[in-house]
């Protein structure tokens, strides 16, 4: 995934994006992910919008025509490119209104991970664990990441295999490449990876098939990460993340490999705080070792004992400090290179504990009554704006700097400084700003 616009106030941005489950049937796919960091910028910027949803068909074969030539000079033969749009004859509606739309949804992380860390999915997980077990060996052997988390990654992107999508991925990605202006660049070079494959001969034009902003098969990696990461593990000559379990989870094993995961090493767990837990001195960014935790008389929230950790871990408060709490790894941020998301990456992670037979989470999570809705979130970097905080633009989107504002007025108000929006907080700011 190489996504150039991927700042960092971006990727703390989209986490709070509540349009998931927009991302057509593979709503929580990785890459999905990715596309809907591009088209961010038709949701959040309304006004600014660069999709262009008329599109007439007259106008698209033009512009079909003007990327035959392009692709030609890039390696794709004419039959390729031709059987490859046989059917490709207009914008697909049904990827334009996907654009074009995104209901606001509020909800928490704790409603996101309960909704993909269901009873069903646990239970199916273990049963692929066992069922698949020779091959899931022979890929940690490979690779070195945790068989269960590889599982459970399944099972969260397309639940196993069953929902990887049937969006035609040339269809889909010609569409976004060519109404959707703002990020045409990146759309294009997605559209050319996808020929390349076809090309290549690992899957058939009829078969190519994925998401509607095109993350493809059980692991759902769009065209680009394809070419980066996929691996033909059982050796038949094809990268066949469609068909091929091996393929696919090989794939995806290689994918965290790549992106630093730490052998042996957990991805983290949750833990209990102590009273008067001093916040402010464990940002997001402060990362410590177990000793030092303990020191602080953080404790395992599951009375379980310590587990194993080497490396240096950080607090994780998805919810602020009224809701669970979590110390975790470099293994827990490169499943946020799978996906730029917090609460999928605990998804992810949570899944793999529960089909690995632990119990739920400890503590309870806060109602999604807490939440801010969109408008609310104005107001409060307004009403922070207004105290002197530099919250960047008024866009509603929590990021990295509007945390920080919001930690900076809890410490001056007395509040735990854990940088979190709420109900209560939006309260206290309306309440300081009458005064
Ligand atoms: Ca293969």
């Amino acid at each position: 995934m190489r996504q150039i616009w991927f700042t960092r106030g971006y990727l703390a941005r989209l986490s709070q994006i509540p349009t998931w489950q927009a991302c057509a049937r593979s709503a929580h796919s990785v890459f999905c992910a990715a596309a809907l960091v591009a088209v961010a910028g038709v949701v959040v910027g309304a006004g600014r919008t660069s999709a262009n949803t008329q599109m007439t068909a007259a106008a698209f074969q033009a512009w079909v025509q003007d990327f035959r030539r392009d692709a030609l000079t890039k390696g794709i033969s004419p039959q390729t490119f031709d059987a490859a749009f046989a059917k490709v004859k207009a914008p697909a509606k049904s990827v334009v209104k996907s654009v074009s739309t995104q209901p606001e949804v509020v909800r928490t992380s704790g409603d996101y991970v309960s909704s993909l860390v269901s009873d069903g999915r646990v239970q199916l997980g273990r049963e692929k664990l066992e069922g698949h077990r020779a091959l899931l060996s022979s890929v940690e052997s490979a690779f070195g990441v945790d068989a269960r988390v590889v599982v459970a990654l399944w099972g969260v992107e397309t639940y196993y295999g069953r929902l990887s999508g049937k969006h035609s991925i040339i269809q889909s990605l010609a569409t976004l490449a060519a109404t959707h202006r703002r990020r045409a660049k990146y759309w294009r070079a997605e559209l050319l990876a996808a020929l390349k494959i076809i090309e290549g001969r690992h899957v058939t034009a009829e078969n190519f098939k994925g998401s509607w902003a095109g993350a493809m098969g059980h692991i759902q990696f769009m065209p680009t990460t394809y070419h980066s990461h996929a691996v033909d593990f059982d050796r038949d000559g094809r990268r066949d993340i469609w068909d091929s379990k091996a393929d696919a989870l090989a794939s995806a094993s290689k994918f965290l490999k790549a992106k630093g995961w730490v052998p042996g090493e957990p991805w983290g767990f949750e833990v209990r705080l102590p009273e008067n837990f001093d916040f402010d001195r464990a940002g997001p960014d402060v990362k410590l070792p177990l000793i030092t935790w303990q020191k602080k008389a953080v404790v395992p929230a599951k009375g379980i004992g310590w587990p194993e950790v080497n490396g240096r871990l950080r607090l994780l408060l998805p919810e602020g400090a009224s809701g669970p709490a979590f110390l975790v790894t470099q293994n827990f941020s490169v499943l946020m290179r799978y996906n730029p998301s917090t609460r999928y990456a605990l998804a992810v992670a949570h899944l793999s504990d529960r089909i690995a037979g632990a119990p739920d989470f400890a503590q309870a999570w806060p109602s999604a009554k807490n939440a801010l809705r969109r408008g609310e979130r104005k107001e409060l970097q307004r009403l922070l704006s207004a105290k002197g905080h530099n919250i960047g633009p008024v866009d509603g989107i929590i990021g990295a700097t509007t945390r920080e504002a919001i930690r900076a007025f809890q410490k001056v108000s007395g509040l735990p400084a854990d940088g979190h929006p709420s109900q209560q907080l939006l309260s206290r700011l309306r309440t300081a700003s009458n005064n």
